[in-house]
């Protein structure tokens, strides 16, 4: 009897709940990955995700070996289905029986419910489970029923159902030496794909970072933050791996954790959130704002402003100089993503979707949920996102979280010729204005409070 184990986010073999199901039957296990360029291409994914996936699924092929289970990587073209070539792969190996993570993608969702229909044809059984969150995100919801649309009262329900859920901890995967002597690959960009190189920097951080993190995470001039996304975005390291060693050290009430690990701990919440908000909002899969009228803002499309934004030279330092960091290192750190896509949605009032585009042609971390809700979240399109008048001012946010300008001297270099001025006092006013506009506008024509 054979199963086969398909890896979607989660391209790992530490915890990993679908492979684990899989190899708990004593019968033969296949892998399965598909690469699927054309989808990639319509989620917007760059040259630099799709290195990074390749890279890790290389990775995922050796750790999978030292198991014994071969993996198949599977070249999906264009005018074919994904799902239609799974359940092929799946009757032409004998297999009974699939193991997969769940993805909360519009898209996924579909090729997940005709996978169903084409392997219940074919007598196949499929199990599928939760490998991308800590938490199965649809099992969170308000006292009525109702998927959340706001992040504090989805976190504490995230927390009352971690409380319910987890029945002990056990030890940190992290921790297991035996696991960090997986070979290393070679890097993208620096980054070296794979669990053991995730679990190393996991190491790293639970040493030396977490406890300050609430200190030191707004600041870029430093190494303030857990640099995981691009392990977390592909999942060679899940966000349990993550939070465990955490619960273990702290217990099972984050809210009473020290500021640090609670702090980091509310990052990885907002992660789970964004695909929660993904999987109850379709919208969100189909370029969509949440809020609806914010359709009337008169957005910039592609133009002057779109094109010195993307080439560093907005004549706004820590824009310029955050903007040179992403396309020379394909990351870019938190703070630095809010003020960029502030700037670009507010002052130059460019659409967010043309800057959500270039994040994903640039980032390694790449990740289709939490991508869309920060610039839904900067752009004041969200859920639960900044209110359209609270716009970042780039230079006071300089002074504070890069004091000295070593950040900015870093990535800025010599300036020749400098950029034109911005006048960043009156862009803002302009933004404030069109967005109440588009507001009355949109209470106006729909008699509906927006
Ligand atoms: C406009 C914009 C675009 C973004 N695009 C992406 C993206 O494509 N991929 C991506 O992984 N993150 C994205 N983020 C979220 C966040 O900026 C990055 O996750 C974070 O900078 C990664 O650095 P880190 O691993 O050091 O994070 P840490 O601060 O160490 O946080 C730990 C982990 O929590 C998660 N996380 C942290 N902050 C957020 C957040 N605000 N929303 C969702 N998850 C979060 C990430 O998985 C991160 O690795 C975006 C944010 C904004 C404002």
């Amino acid at each position: 009897m054979t199963r086969i184990a398909w890896f979607r986010h989660d391209l790992r073999t530490i915890d990993h709940p679908a492979l684990e199901s899989a190899t708990g039957h004593g019968d033969e296990v296949v892998a399965i990955c598909l690469r699927t360029p054309s989808t990639w291409k319509r989620h917007g994914w760059g040259p630099r995700r799709i290195q990074w996936y390749d890279a890790n699924v290389r990775q995922l092929s050796s750790d999978l070996d030292a198991l014994g289970i071969p993996l198949e990587y599977i070249q999906v073209e264009q005018d074919e289905d994904p799902a239609r070539r799974l359940a092929e792969e799946a009757e032409a190996c004998g297999a009974t029986a699939i193991h997969h993570g769940l993805e909360a993608g519009l898209d996924e969702r579909s090729l997940d419910s005709r996978l169903h229909s084409l392997l219940d044809a074919r007598g196949i059984e499929i199990h599928p489970v939760t490998t991308e969150t800590v938490l199965p995100v649809d099992q969170i919801a308000t006292k009525t029923g109702q998927p959340f649309r706001v992040f504090t009262p989805f976190r504490k329900a995230w927390d009352v159902l971690l409380k319910r859920t987890v029945k002990s901890v056990d030890p940190a995967p992290g921790t297991q030496t035996t696991r960090l002597e997986l070979d290393m690959g070679e890097p993208v960009d620096g980054w070296s794909p794979g669990q053991a190189a995730a679990l190393t920097r996991l190491g790293q951080f639970l040493d030396d970072g977490v406890e300050s993190y609430h200190k030191r995470r707004d600041r870029p001039d430093l190494d303030g933050t857990s640099a995981l996304s691009p392990w977390l975005a592909v999942g060679a390291i899940s966000p349990t791996t993550c939070l465990a060693p955490l619960i273990q050290r702290h217990g099972l009430e984050p809210d009473q954790w020290p500021d640090g690990p609670r702090t980091w701990r509310d990052e990885l919440v907002w992660r789970e959130f964004y695909r929660h908000v993904m999987l109850y909002n379709d919208g969100v899969s189909m370029g969509r704002p949440l809020q609806a009228w914010t359709e009337q803002v008169p957005w910039r499309g592609r133009g002057d402003e779109l094109e010195s934004w993307k080439n560093g030279r907005t004549g706004i330092d820590i824009v310029d100089a955050a903007m040179n960091q992403l396309v020379a290192t394909g990351w870019m750190h938190n703070r630095l993503r809010m003020i960029v896509a502030m700037f670009l949605t507010k002052n130059l009032l460019v659409d967010w979707r043309l800057g959500e585009s270039f994040f994903g042609d640039q980032l390694i971390d790449y990740d289709f949920a939490s991508n869309n809700g920060g610039w839904q979240w900067s752009a004041s399109t969200g859920t639960d996102a900044a209110p359209y008048f609270r716009v970042f001012n780039p230079d006071t946010q300089a002074e504070r979280i890069d004091p000295d300008g070593s950040f900015r001297s870093r990535w800025l270099g010599e300036r020749i010729p400098p950029p034109p001025q911005h006048d960043l006092k009156s862009s803002r006013t302009t933004a404030i204005e069109t967005f109440r506009s588009a507001r009355e506008a949109w209470n106006r024509s729909t008699g509906i409070e927006g």
